[in-house]
């Protein structure tokens, strides 16, 4: 049993940075009517306050300019904090098409060999922000943590044959762009 409610504190939304799949970007350029230019920052590992864990490391492509990450561009907020662009008075502003990393957090399998067996919070979930008053269901955390991983997984596999190729070394980033299905505009 998972007890946890989003106390809608919007730390979670300041304090990472998502770095998202093609998918989340072509489902928000198209809903919002946004080039993806208007959302979306390549950011280097350094650019990181702490080291990426490893999913994230794969998903650092080569280009002539070095490795880089896409993720979502990130703003001064009204009090003056930085968080994602997305962010409004603590709750996300496109909740409905949000990437999936963000819908999936913060819950993962209690044997992440198992994603078909129970559920738990991940470690140190939302900065202790949450309230635990209510019991989450299990089978949409599943889906939604499924639906997120097999997407990565696909997209990992995209920037791995691309890093695999050692002109890509050469390459600008629109031209990975091209590579994983999306255009930089
Ligand atoms: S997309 Fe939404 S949920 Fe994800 S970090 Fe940005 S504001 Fe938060
Ligand atoms: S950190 Fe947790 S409680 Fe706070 S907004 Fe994010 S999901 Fe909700």
């Amino acid at each position: 049993m998972i007890n946890w409610r989003c106390t809608l504190c919007g730390e979670c939304c300041k304090q990472y940075v998502p770095l998202i799949i093609p998918e989340d970007v072509a489902r928000i350029a198209e809903s919002l009517h946004r080039p993806m230019s208007s959302f979306i920052t390549f950011y280097f590992s350094d650019d990181f306050a702490a080291p990426l864990d490893e999913s994230y490391q794969t998903q650092l492509f080569q280009t002539k300019h070095g490795m880089l990450v896409m993720g979502l561009n990130r703003v001064e907020l009204p009090n003056g904090e930085a968080g994602c662009i997305f962010v409004k008075d603590n709750v996300c502003s496109i909740h409905a098409i949000k990437p999936l990393v963000c819908r999936q957090y913060p819950f993962r399998p209690q044997d992440s060999d198992n994603p078909q067996g129970p559920f738990r919070l991940i470690d140190d979930p939302c900065f202790g922000k949450h309230a635990t008053d209510e019991v989450v269901e299990q089978d949409p955390v599943r889906r939604n943590y499924l639906e997120f991983h097999t997407k990565q997984d696909q997209f990992l596999a995209q920037v791995k044959a691309w890093n695999d190729n050692p002109a890509s070394a050469d390459k600008e980033i629109e031209d990975f762009l091209t590579f994983v299905g999306l255009r930089w505009q």
